[in-house]
């Protein structure tokens, strides 16, 4: 007996651009059309979760990337 088993096809996380299942929760940042619905950071330590903070960040600084920096930017870092 053969079982074929399709490749699934992948959505685009809107949040973080990861591929993921479609109509699945994004595991990568724990998002699902525009709401979190897992907490992904509370599971994480402190060090893992500034990474996942910035992965998930991410595609939201790129498109804001061309803006020259501000000094009132800076300042909030
Ligand atoms: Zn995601």
């Amino acid at each position: 007996m053969h079982i074929y088993i399709k490749a699934p096809v992948l959505a685009k996380c809107p949040k973080c651009g990861k591929p993921v299942l479609p109509h699945v929760v994004c595991f990568n940042c724990g998002y699902y059309k525009g709401t979190e619905i897992i907490d992904v950071l509370k599971k994480l330590n402190r060090k893992e979760r500034k990474k996942k903070e910035k992965e998930i960040a991410g595609k939201e600084e790129k498109e804001t990337a061309k803006k020259p920096l501000s000094w009132e930017g800076l300042s909030k870092k």
